[in-house]
């Protein structure tokens, strides 16, 4: 018997009739005002209640229909279900669906599957361990695998960092905001500026200084009176995604390695929303000419949006006892079952030459916007995940009123964005990895319509007295 999903009949082109949110909408986020926790986040910005999705589009429960440059915060590698990842995870429905653990074929398989991606050197001395399922659960993992590994207590993290919203994640994220509120985080945290802008991360430099933050780190971590105990570990992302879309430098990151290598430091790289193909490899440590110690991967680990996380690190910590970190929900069979469609659907479709492509279509439509106003003042990324900064031309402070007029002006034109970064001055881009040229440029098309709007409802800068 086939059936055909009721998502089958989304129409895979934008259309919003009318205002956003709709009248329909507006009754579910009140009702979810009145009754969820004022810690939501998303419906805040993009006030709309979601009937159904399929591939890159979403339909919302009056009929509108947005083309989806969210997917799940970059979950979605392959959109809203993809027929053959549903397909296999319906066939699992009926075989096990919870398997803590334990080991299963399909479990066996997505194990096998997922050391495959890994460089080849680094496969034969690689483990797995199965996390809660959430990226700050396996950020946790990672972070209680090197303290134990190493008896040492301290940990490294750098500016603009986002590692989840658990207290130990949280504690190594740089996000001030929501750790602020929060008494006693964890301690023996120490930031360290990102060798990552084009720009020096304390405003010195007008050329950056990638160089010098990979030296400054070098110095605290070697100089005896440096203040830092020798840590274990240093945490970080290759692409800062929350943190504004940074792209690590790569001689800092090649030197951050040689540091910690050199001083017998972990290196974990939060992979998390950077992994599963979104920067055009499986993992984006490949294209740094790096191998970490501990990989953390979770959000498109299905590719459908079935909750899983894993770490992958080196045997030689491996020093945890039998139970050292559990959690019921490991064992998410169904995730384990889309993991493995989905794969198969990226070597089919070649979906990493598609992030490539649609990468560089995406990124050369972007800086067309430079052209049309200064208040773009950065446009980047790595692969399917991209942003464009808007800051201030006359003070160059983040722009965050104005990106966030572009995330509404393009919601109102069929269009799902995130905005993030300092002050969320940077509209951020995660499409699906499988989006179409004619997505891409209606994606291009709709931000320099919506910025446009906004930038004509300005209220123009006021400095020294003159306008400008
Ligand atoms: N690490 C990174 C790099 C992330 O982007 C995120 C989520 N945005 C997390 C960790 C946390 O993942 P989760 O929300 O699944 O806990």
């Amino acid at each position: 018997m086939t059936h055909t999903p009721p998502s089958a009949g989304v129409p895979q082109t934008p259309r919003v009739t009318g205002e956003v949110p709709g009248p329909r909408s507006r009754e579910y986020l009140e009702r979810q005002a009145r009754r969820e926790s004022t810690a939501r986040s998303y419906p805040y910005r993009l006030p709309i209640a979601i009937a159904r999705a399929q591939g890159a589009y979403v339909e919302d429960v009056d009929g509108n229909v947005f083309l989806d440059f969210l997917a799940g915060a970059g979950v979605l590698s392959l959109g809203h279900n993809h027929p053959d990842v549903i397909a296999a995870v319906t066939d699992q429905l009926g075989v096990l669906v919870h398997g803590l653990d334990f080991p299963t074929p399909v479990k066996d398989r997505f194990t096998e599957l997922q050391l495959a991606q890994l460089p080849e050197p680094m496969r034969e001395r690689t483990r797995i361990h199965f996390c809660g399922p959430t990226g700050a659960n396996a950020v946790d993992a990672a972070l209680k695998l090197c303290k134990t590994a190493t008896g040492r207590e301290d940990v490294i993290a750098f500016q603009g960092g986002f590692h989840g919203a658990t207290l130990a994640a949280m504690s190594v994220t740089g996000l001030v905001s929501q750790k602020e509120p929060v008494r006693g985080r964890m301690p023996g945290v120490h930031f360290f500026p990102y060798g990552g802008s084009a720009r020096c991360p304390v405003g010195l430099h007008p050329d950056g200084c990638n160089a010098h933050a990979a030296a400054f780190l070098e110095h605290a971590l070697t100089d005896p009176n440096g203040g830092v105990p020798l840590p274990a570990a240093v945490i970080m992302e290759l692409v800062q995604g929350e943190g504004g879309v940074v792209p690590a430098d790569v001689e800092f990151v090649q030197r951050v390695r040689a540091i910690t290598r050199e001083l017998g430091v972990p290196l974990i790289v939060d992979e998390v929303q950077t992994g599963c193909g979104r920067t055009g490899t499986w993992f984006a440590f490949e294209q740094y000419g790096i191998e970490p110690d501990v990989v953390v991967a979770s959000k498109a680990l299905s590719g459908v949006g079935l909750p899983v996380a894993i770490i992958l690190y080196d045997e030689k910590l491996d020093s945890w006892a039998p139970g050292a970190h559990t959690g019921t929900f490991r064992g998410n069979q169904l995730a384990f079952a889309a993991g493995v469609a989905a794969l198969d659907v990226y070597a089919r479709e070649d979906t990493l030459a598609n992030v490539a492509e649609r990468g560089r279509q995406l990124l050369s439509r972007l800086e067309e916007l430079k052209k049309t106003t200064d208040w773009v003042g950065d446009v980047r990324g790595l692969g399917l995940m991209q942003g464009v900064e808007l800051t201030d031309p006359v003070t160059g402070r983040p722009a965050g009123g104005l990106a966030k007029a572009v995330q509404a002006g393009a919601l109102r034109r069929g269009l799902i964005l995130e905005v993030g970064g300092r002050d969320d001055c940077v509209v951020r881009m995660l499409p699906p990895l499988n989006v179409t040229a004619a997505d891409v440029d209606f994606a291009a098309d709709t931000i320099a319509a919506a910025l446009a709007e906004a930038l004509a409802e300005t209220e123009p800068t006021v400095q020294g007295g003159t306008r400008i």
